[in-house]
């Protein structure tokens, strides 16, 4: 693979159709990157075992995930697409790396506090390794960048200092401190305007939907709360239906809304149906793209087993110097 500006490497969970959160925040990122970057993009189905309840769907939601992915524009001639379990590399990583991680580092971080008081009957050690983990991902393909929300910071400064200890310990330069490339990502509220769009809340909206469907996601969305009847002036500053318009509708249109919701020119129900028909026909390429991807679900399967072969070499090859400067017999 041609090197390009760097080396890109970013994991998500298998959760199954992706919905338009997963696309305004992640997926259009990764499609981008492509173009400047040599990318590595995985499905986490290791870590999704910290927390989900049962792994009867895991299996359907990777398929899934990577069907949406390859439809949205990911590239596998040139990106590396695959699921993290079928590189066992890392889990060997995951170990040695554990070995220069201080415990009390783990139980500081907030995203595991986070985790026990969201699970407390469930607080595996799994849950406690993650970052561990998802360090081990990053440097066993020696990325140099990881794109992640600032929500993300520790994690990265974490797997930062991880690399720092090891070379240390180790006194070797193999592994190589990642860095955060920081995305502009657009907090997308769900179709309650109140929390951020997620598939347990049931507030998204699915990027697989049919327009019939979408339309009638978008008809349910909460609008201005202050706007009871018809002849009541909007804001649309306070209204997730403007915020979706900015993003999908024309200048012109949103120009439009702006304006006649702020004097009760247009209805909420005129104003969701534009939404809905400028939403359907922005969504129409992918659709038709995933159908033609998903009359052969094998080739999925394909691509994920393709791409975890060139993971495999990239990964063995960051091992065998690890193993070195370990002085494993
Ligand atoms: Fe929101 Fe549109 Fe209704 Fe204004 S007219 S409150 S922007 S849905």
């Amino acid at each position: 693979m041609m090197t390009k500006k760097g080396r890109v490497f970013s994991g998500a969970r298998p959760t199954g159709r992706q919905h338009l959160g997963n696309y305004l925040g992640a997926i259009q990122n990764y499609v981008a990157l492509q173009d400047e970057y040599e990318c590595i993009y995985c499905i986490v189905d290791l870590h999704a075992l910290t927390t989900v309840e049962t792994t009867e769907n895991l299996r359907q939601n990777t398929y899934e995930m990577a069907l949406d992915w390859l439809a949205a524009g990911i590239r596998p001639e040139g990106t590396i697409v695959f699921v993290q379990s079928h590189v066992p590399q890392v889990t060997e990583l995951h170990l040695i790396l554990s070995m220069v991680t201080p415990l009390g580092k783990l139980t500081d971080l907030p995203t595991f506090k986070e985790k026990v008081r969201q699970q407390p009957d469930n607080v595996n050690y799994g849950l406690l390794g993650y970052p561990v983990l998802m360090t081990a991902d990053i440097v066993l393909y020696k990325a140099q960048l990881v794109p992640v929300g600032i929500d993300q910071a520790p994690h990265i400064e974490f797997a930062r200092e991880t690399v720092r200890s090891f070379n240390h310990r180790f006194k070797t330069d193999v592994l190589i401190e990642p860095q955060m490339k920081t995305t502009e990502v657009p907090k997308v509220l769900g179709i309650d305007g109140k929390e951020k769009m997620s598939k347990s809340l049931n507030n998204h909206i699915e990027l697989a939907a049919t327009p019939e469907e979408t339309r009638q996601r978008v008809m349910m969305m909460v609008t201005d709360p202050q706007r009871i009847r018809r002849t009541d002036p909007g804001n649309p500053d306070v209204c997730n239906v403007f915020s979706m318009h900015k993003i999908f509708s024309a200048a012109e249109e949103v120009e439009m809304i702006n304006i006649e919701c702020r004097r009760a020119g247009i209805g909420c129900v005129d104003c969701k149906a534009r939404l809905a028909a400028n939403l359907n026909r922005h969504l129409e390429p992918f659709r038709a793209r995933r159908a033609e991807i998903a009359r052969n679900p094998d080739y999925i399967w394909d691509v994920l087993h393709d791409g975890a072969r060139r993971a495999r070499q990239i990964a063995e090859k960051t091992m065998e110097e690890v193993r070195a400067a370990v002085q494993l017999p």
